[in-house]
């Protein structure tokens, strides 16, 4: 039962300290309450193995005998119960005074010398729409008078995206160049996209799949996901405005998308669970999308930041300035609705497949998530703290996405940066 992923046991509870001195500072996004997986490796030469976030340190799940494999999407397709007491031999392992300390400590490697990759191998990625405030300011850009379509209330909006070209956090990528229509022109214009953008989302990663024909209730949604990271999907927004009727986003987004490193458990964050609510005026969810257990525990509270350093920051030697903050529990439907809906026609996902949010904008204009909605279209420039001013970003700027959560009564845990930067075009 997905009920499993909402309890509370020991694990969570938040004065654990851990005997990995890093993992006790106040603001790490890693304590031993997180305990998130990815995948590291000393050197190009070596393959991926599994590890595990603790402070600033990575625990190396093989040399502890904790895995007997290097298999990430095996490790996500565990059955709930035995992902809980991973998390348990993890924490216990982990925890101040265990009897293990003495063999684990030579385990321990620190993040910043080893390469964090994409936590597994990506299999299939969807991208949805959740973000109603995105869809509400960037629908009156494009249809003023129609900014929300009738369909947006009663089907979690997606496409299907490219996973070759996702990449893990520090990812680098060449402004694309494409096919732009310029404002009253007839003909298109060739060359590198002038209205580039990210976009903060959040993205599922499918654990245990389902069989083809077999849809996934939304009783059983939440134990189809292992965990969550950040996801940024970038977008050449004039490549897109020419090329996205009638089929969609496609050469607009599938030039890069990256992820931060660590998968956070469903589990971890069982103590950020909100309900899911729907405005009263607005119709609620069809009996395939709505449960008990999705209205009580659906939502999930993930504090969202954008960062931008621009060259000249760098050069200063500054971190960036912050863009906007949102949070992921503003999202219109929830994972397990997203799941539910996905499956419900038979398609089957797979160990590994993404599950992007879309936009997560908030209910402000300063929460916007992306630099489409932020500018107004690229009508009203921002200016920086530096003085620097953008509409969209330049080459050379880096985009940091971060997010966290926080509760009364919990320790904070965090994703680790996503972290990617715009390269100049290829020459013609
Ligand atoms: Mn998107």
């Amino acid at each position: 039962m997905s009920a499993a992923l909402t309890t509370l046991d020991a694990t969570h509870a938040p004065d654990t300290q851990s005997w990995v001195e890093s993992a006790n500072a106040p603001d790490t996004d890693f304590p031993i309450q997180n305990l998130p997986f990815g995948r590291f490796r000393h050197n190009a030469m070596e393959p991926w193995q599994i590890g595990v976030a603790i402070g600033d340190r990575v625990l190396d799940l093989h040399a502890v005998g904790l895995v007997d494999h290097n298999d990430m999407h095996r490790l996500m397709a565990l059955p709930v119960a035995e992902r809980r007491a991973l998390r348990l031999a993890l924490w216990e392992g982990l925890r101040a005074g265990s009897a293990l300390q003495k063999v684990w400590a030579d385990a321990l490697l620190r993040q910043t010398e080893v390469e964090l990759g994409l936590p597994c191998e990506v299999g299939d990625y969807t991208d949805f729409y959740t973000g109603i405030h995105h869809a509400t300011t960037v629908g009156k850009l494009f249809r003023p008078d129609n900014p929300l379509l009738p369909n947006y209330q009663w089907v979690p909006i997606g496409y299907h995206g490219r996973a070759s070209s996702i990449g893990a956090s520090g990812q680098q990528f060449h402004r694309p160049r494409g096919q732009t229509l310029k404002p009253g022109a007839s003909v298109p214009d060739f060359g590198p996209t002038a209205r580039l953008d990210y976009e903060l989302e959040m993205a599922a990663w499918s654990g245990m799949g389902n069989v083809l024909g077999a849809p996934v209730s939304i009783a059983d949604a939440e134990e189809h996901i292992f965990g969550l990271t950040l996801l940024n999907d970038w977008s050449a927004r004039d490549v897109q405005a020419w090329e996205y009727q009638p089929l969609g986003p496609f050469l607009a987004k599938n030039f890069a998308s990256t992820v931060s490193p660590w998968l956070v458990t469903l589990e971890a964050l069982a103590p950020f669970r909100a309900a899911f609510e729907r405005p009263a005026a607005d119709p609620q969810p069809l009996p395939y999308l709505d449960s008990a257990h999705n209205r009580s525990a659906g939502a999930i509270g993930v504090q969202l930041e954008v960062w931008l350093q621009t060259p000249a920051m760098r050069a200063a030697g500054s971190a960036g300035v912050r863009l906007s903050q949102s949070n992921l529990r503003d999202a219109y439907w929830t994972l397990a609705q997203l799941v539910a809906h996905h499956t419900v026609n038979g398609c089957n996902l797979r160990s590994g497949d993404v599950l992007g949010t879309g936009t997560l904008s908030g209910p402000q204009p300063e929460q916007g998530g992306s630099l489409l909605e932020l500018t107004l279209g690229g009508k009203q420039a921002l200016t920086l703290a530096n003085g620097e001013t953008r509409t969209f970003l330049q080459d050379g700027d880096t985009i940091i996405l971060r997010g966290s959560c926080q509760r009364e009564g919990a320790r904070r845990i965090g994703f680790g940066d996503c972290r990617g930067t715009v390269l100049a075009a290829h020459a013609a």
